[in-house]
Order: structure tokens, then sequence, then C-alpha cells
């Protein structure tokens, strides 16, 4: 079945965007994990419309249910790649999705692996994008950093450049689906804490809190989700910093794709969020007629 609309992301722009192209007839898809920057706001004084303070939970619920009150459909699903044919086409490790337009609403991820020199050797060996780099690494030694699906994803997406990866835990307890099997008997895996990269200028080996040591000659990021980041980087998305650049309309450089609220890098509020989220709905509705007429 063809989508309309995809909206990756359930917090306030995801949704706001998806009551727009839901009550606009669109056949709408939102995906989205859970992890909302509201989930840890506590209370909320300042969005308009409610006399008392609401949690950021509440906020969520609700939105979520107005949503299905409509006919959305909701998916509790990490998205763990874009990429646009004629249609787009959105993949979680259960299956792929396809639609006219696609809204990025994934918030801002605020992860910090912790590993000393990660920064220093990006580009010179540490990449977040085997799209991107993979080629570079035919035949040789190569890592994927990341406990989940995401990285197994990233691993696989590797796999026809290399058959030498091993997939680094950094210490964290693994959490794998298990139509995975296949692709994890194709890596090596390393689950000892990580305390830095070392090398000259490129990346050359990890050293471990236990004092050993891995030589290598590239790593790839997959950590905890993919973000709006590792989208941009797979897709050529326009960035700016580590945010993704829209037009008033909200649109991204690619056609079709939009993006709204805190992965814009705008005024990180609920309000800013919503409104940005109408924008976008209201403006791929126009795209979505006239792709289909
Ligand atoms: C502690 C705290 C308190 C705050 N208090 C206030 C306040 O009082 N007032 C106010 O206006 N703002 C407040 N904010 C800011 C506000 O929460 C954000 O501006 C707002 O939530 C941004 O909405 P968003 O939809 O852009 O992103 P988010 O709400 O972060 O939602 C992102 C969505 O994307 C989903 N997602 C991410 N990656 C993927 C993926 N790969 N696949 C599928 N889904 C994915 C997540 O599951 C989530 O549903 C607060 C923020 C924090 C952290």
């Amino acid at each position: 079945m063809i989508y309309d609309a995809i909206i990756i992301g359930k917090g306030p722009a995801g949704i706001s965007a998806a009551l727009y192209t839901v009550r606009a007839n669109m056949k709408t898809l939102v995906f989205g994990t859970g992890k909302s920057a509201l989930d840890k706001a506590d209370k909320i004084e300042n969005y308009y419309g409610f006399s008392q303070p609401i949690s950021g939970e509440k906020l969520l619920e609700e939105g979520e249910n107005q949503l299905l009150r409509l006919g959305g459909e909701m998916r509790d699903e990490e998205v763990i790649s874009i990429s646009k044919e004629e249609l787009f086409q959105v993949s979680t490790t259960t299956g792929t999705w396809q639609s006219h337009a696609v809204l990025i609403a994934t918030g801002q991820k605020n992860v910090n692996i912790g590993i000393r020199n990660l920064k220093k050797f990006e580009g010179k060996g540490v990449s977040y994008c085997t799209t991107c780099d993979g080629f570079f690494y035919r035949g040789k030694k190569a890592g994927v950093l990341g406990f989940n699906d995401f990285a197994l994803h990233e691993a696989k997406e590797l796999l026809p450049f290399t058959k030498d990866i091993t997939l680094f835990t950094n210490g964290k307890a693994t959490s794998f689906s298990k139509d995975t099997e296949s692709i994890l008997q194709q890596l090596a895996m390393n689950e000892t804490p990580i305390r830095s990269f070392e090398g000259e200028e490129f990346l050359e080996k990890i050293l471990f809190e236990d004092g050993s040591v891995f030589s290598l000659d590239g790593i790839f990021i997959a950590y905890e989700s993919a973000s709006s980041t590792t989208f941009a980087l797979k897709m050529g998305i326009l960035m700016q910093d580590q945010y993704i650049v829209t037009d008033q309309n909200q649109r991204t450089n690619i056609d079709g794709l939009y993006a709204a609220g805190d992965c814009t890098g705008v005024f990180k509020q609920i309000s800013v969020a919503v409104g940005q989220g109408a924008i976008a709905g209201r403006n791929m509705i126009e795209y979505i007629r006239k792709q289909k007429q």
C-alpha cells in the first residue's frame, strides 16, 4: 500500500502535521519510538490553552489520542532508513513503507557517547554514514559502534564492502530482534567499554577501559537510534551544524521531504514545533495533491 504521507516522529511537530494531513483525507502513517523531549518535561506552563500546568507525558498522550480519533495510523517503531526512488521508501527492522511525501520530525538527539577523541577523527576514520563512506572500506578492517538493530542495519549495509566487521557495543546491553541472527553471524563482537580512539591524523586503533587495544581502519557510529543527522547524511539533505535546513514552508532541499520541530534547530518549544508541524502538513497536502494529479 502506498501512503500519501509518512511522518517520522510522534512529538508535537509530527502529530501536529499529521492532524492536518489526516483531516485533508491523506493516508498518513506516523512512526515514533516514544522518546520525545517532552517525556522529560514535568510541568508545562507556557503552552497555549491550559489554565493549569500539564505534564509533557500527558500532552503527548492527548496528542496521540487526538490523532487516533481522527483516523491517523501510528507504529511504535524506529525508522532506520529513508530513501527516495520515484516514491519515498521508509524502513524499520520489520518492513518498508512507501509514500509520496515524508516529514522528518525526530526532535533533537542528545547522546553523549563519552569516547575520547571521537570528534577528532570524524571524517578521518569515524563515519556516520555507511551509504556515503562504505565504499572506502572495501576489503578493510571496519567497526560499527552500537548495540541494537540500528547498528546491525548499518553493519548489513557495510557487508558488501568488507567481511571484516566488528560490532563494538561499548559495554552496553545489546538488544536485537530475532530476525537479525543472520547478520550477527557474519560479525565479530567486542563488548568491552571503550576509553578512546587513537591515531595520528587518522583513526588507527581503539583503546579499551581494560587496557586492551584493537587496530582497525575505520568505524561507523550507529549508536542508540537513527536521527535526523543519519537521514540527512544518507540522503544528502542540507544541514547547518547538526540541524536540517528548511525554507519557510518546511521544505528541505529534497522534493517531497519536509522537516519540522527541534530537528530544524529553531527555538525549541512546543508552540514552535506545533506551528512548524502545521506549516509542513499544509504544504505536504498541496505537494501530494499535485503528485497524484
Ligand atoms: C526537560 C525539558 C523540559 C521542557 N519544557 C518545555 C516547556 O515547558 N515548554 C515548551 O514549550 N517546551 C519545553 N521543552 C521543549 C519541547 O519538549 C520540545 O521543543 C518539543 O518536544 C519538540 O518537539 P518535536 O516534535 O520537534 O520533537 P520531540 O518532542 O523530541 O519528538 C521527537 C519524536 O521523534 C521520534 N523519533 C526520533 N527518532 C526516530 C526514529 N529514528 N524513528 C522513529 N521515530 C523517531 C521520537 O520517538 C519522538 O516521538 C522541554 C524540553 C525538555 C527536554
